[in-house]
């Protein structure tokens, strides 16, 4: 998108029960559109087929609403008989600005240069107004050639009521979770996340604040039980006080347990594996055999992988599995995407073994489908149909 005009963007993917994929879009404008450029920018009106035939098209086959009601009753917009959205809209004959950040579009009638156009609902040709248009850019519109909606908002305040007030300013409670959660910090020696400004750097960097993971191998240097526990075990039967970052051992309450948060999935089945760690060289070094299995996972597959890979172990004690040549080079690939993400090197700029991902991308019809969007064009579209 052009930076002159878009200052930022906010977007999520979601899809559609039947699988159809669509985009709720936020975009913030580095200039602020102003109230007499609104009807150019988003419109509710049934364009002039003779003006722009194919906005006229798109309009009528992607834009219209319903119809719902009395027109077709069994439309998915109705609730309890009405329509949720709540369609036909009310006629108007200029944009009005509302209250509410909310705008009220022109939506002109008949008698006011509206138009209107005759579409079949089950096989009866049914007359729409511009009361049925659903808000659409009119450039991207004819851009996409698709359902695009849009709408207009100008202020993205919260409303404090006099009750939340109140329950803020007594400190009532007003989230609660039980029973308690500890999140269970998992990163490698050395490799917990600080937080540090130019003044405490130093410090921070000498004497790294303590994390519930070197909090557990510290306990298990000196505390005999602790050192019979795995590190998923700890909040049973310990206590993490986050002000003071240790552990100490709990005596009341009920039991609690959480499955650390993971990245570093090595590690992370080292310590379901290893009890009472005193050191993360102990942790790293505790079966050889295992670790080394594991170090290989690591190498060539998912964490999902890892995870099946520790099931089968724990189930069979054979830790020696069939790898396929397809195996293999989908691993490549994902190591080579990951590589791409971190380093924006393919593997063969590693040194590493090439994958082949012309046998995977042969495969991967909606890859190619992407590919194959012509983004100039749209751009020419856009570039082409900026209103005067
Ligand atoms: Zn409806």
């Amino acid at each position: 998108m052009d930076k002159s005009v878009v200052g930022y963007t906010l977007y999520s993917v979601v899809w559609q029960k039947r699988g159809l994929p669509h985009a709720h879009i936020l975009v913030w404008l580095v200039d602020k559109i102003r109230p007499d450029e609104i009807d150019s920018i988003i419109s509710t009106e049934i364009p002039d087929e003779t003006v722009d035939p194919k906005l006229h098209t798109v309009v009528t086959k992607h834009m219209i609403h319903g119809p719902c009601g009395d027109l077709n009753c069994n439309s998915p917009c109705i609730v309890d008989g009405k329509c949720s959205k709540p369609y036909p809209k009310d006629l108007i004959a200029e944009t009005i600005t509302g209250n509410d950040g909310y705008l009220l579009y022109r939506r002109r009638s008949v008698a006011n240069n509206g138009r209107s156009v005759v579409v079949k609902i089950r096989r009866q040709n049914v007359d729409v107004y511009n009361r049925w248009i659903v808000a659409y850019p009119p450039i991207l519109s004819k851009a996409f050639e698709t359902h695009i909606n849009v709408e207009y908002c100008n202020s993205m305040g919260r409303y404090v009521s006099s009750n939340e007030a109140i329950c803020r300013i007594f400190s009532f409670a007003i989230h609660k979770k039980y029973p308690t959660v500890v999140h269970l910090a998992v990163h490698l020696e050395n490799g917990q996340r600080a937080y540090f400004n130019e003044w405490n750097a130093a410090d921070r960097a000498a004497r790294p604040p303590s994390t519930t993971l070197t909090s557990f191998i510290t306990v298990c240097q000196t505390d005999d039980f602790s050192r019979t526990l795995l590190y998923a075990d700890m909040p049973r039967y310990y206590v993490w006080n986050a002000s003071s970052k240790s552990f100490h051992r709990r005596r009341q309450g009920t039991p609690i347990e959480r499955h650390p948060n993971i990245y570093e999935c090595y590690l992370r089945l080292l310590l379901v594996y290893v009890r009472g760690p005193t050191s993360f060289e102990q942790l790293r070094t505790s079966d050889s055999n295992w670790d080394d299995t594991l170090k290989d996972s690591v190498i060539s597959s998912s964490p999902h992988q890892i995870h099946v890979l520790h099931r089968v172990h724990r189930q069979t004690l054979n830790p020696t599995l069939q790898r396929t040549a397809e195996m293999n080079n989908e691993t490549l690939i994902m190591i080579e995407n990951m590589c791409l993400l971190m380093a924006k090197k393919v593997l063969s700029c590693l040194g590493m073994t090439v994958n082949n991902r012309h046998v995977h991308d042969a495969l991967n019809h909606e890859w190619q489908r992407e590919q194959h969007y012509d983004t100039e064009a749209l751009a020419e579209t856009v570039r082409t149909n900026v209103p005067q």
